[in-house]
């Protein structure tokens, strides 16, 4: 069993990331596996090393420990441009110059994640990829060549719950989804995450349910790239006092900041509701 724990160095981490990084390495505990870490830092224009170091530091104070070397996604952009590559070759991606402006005045209408992509650029093929572009996966010629149907395997409830993706959500909800982004080029979010799951050999992925409506594309691009299936947990999130999720963006109060008060990674569990530690 092998699962890992993927955080963006995009921020400094937060209860909620706490929270996600020990219910990973409870898991791993209980199962008798291992839990990687992993940097998912190839938004360039947001990932910051200081944030990065920041990461291990506060790991590490939780009493967490994980294999070496870690897997820096930013050191790894052609492993991401060789399953580009492989798409293209295929026929299942195409390059797209569209602006959020223009996909708001092609009339896009809102799906999963923002706009669903309207297509505008599906026509062109790759080898008229112009410096900047984006990369698209076009998904309607994505399940044409998939002839098995697209299924994922949830274990949060205890049992094992098995979760048949519609097409129709894939096509109608999510769209042709980027995988190259535009103007910096770097991949995106799914393609590094799902390449690299299925490089480091994770069986579980174990993360919030805020990733939850991403997995149904994840597994698309796992089915189309035959690469192995992850069993899922997703676990649920910790609020604040009101019941609001405690998010990078409320500016939730830092790990470190506890830490600094004199706070226990004991403390840490109390604070997220899990049980001490047990060594
Ligand atoms: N890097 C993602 C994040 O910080 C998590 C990826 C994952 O666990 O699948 O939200």
């Amino acid at each position: 069993m092998i699962t890992r724990f993927a955080p963006s160095p995009t921020g400094p981490l937060h209860l909620g990331h706490a929270y996600s990084a020990l219910t990973v390495w409870d898991i791993a505990a209980k199962l008798g596996g291992t839990a990687l870490l992993r940097i998912e830092d190839t938004d360039s224009t947001r990932a910051r090393t200081e944030f990065e170091q920041a990461i291990y530091d506060d790991l590490r104070w939780l009493g967490l420990d994980w294999p070496l070397p870690v897997r820096r996604q930013s050191d790894h952009t052609p492993d991401y441009n060789r399953v580009i590559e492989q798409l293209a070759k295929r026929q299942l991606v195409f390059p797209c110059s569209c602006t959020r402006r223009d996909i708001q005045d092609a009339g896009a209408v809102p799906g999963v994640e923002g706009l669903v992509y309207p297509g505008t650029c599906r026509h062109r093929p790759m080898n008229d990829a112009q410096p900047g572009d984006a990369v698209r996966l076009n998904i309607s010629a994505t399940l044409q060549q998939l002839d098995q149907p697209i299924t994922f395997t949830e274990l949060s409830s205890g049992a094992s719950i098995r979760h048949d993706i519609d097409p129709d959500h894939l096509f109608t909800d999510i769209g042709d989804t980027v995988l190259i982004r535009k103007n910096t080029g770097d991949p995106a979010y799914h393609l590094a995450c799902v390449h690299d799951d299925a490089l480091q050999g994770v069986t579980h992925v174990v993360r919030g349910m805020d990733l939850w409506a991403q997995t149904p594309f994840q597994v698309l691009l796992q089915s189309i790239m035959r690469w192995p299936m992850q069993q899922y947990h997703h676990h649920p999130l910790i609020t604040d006092g009101n019941g609001k999720r405690l998010a990078k963006i409320d500016k939730s109060k830092a790990l470190s900041k506890y830490r600094a008060e004199g706070a226990t990674p004991d403390d840490i569990r109390r604070l997220v509701g899990l049980p001490p530690s047990s060594c």
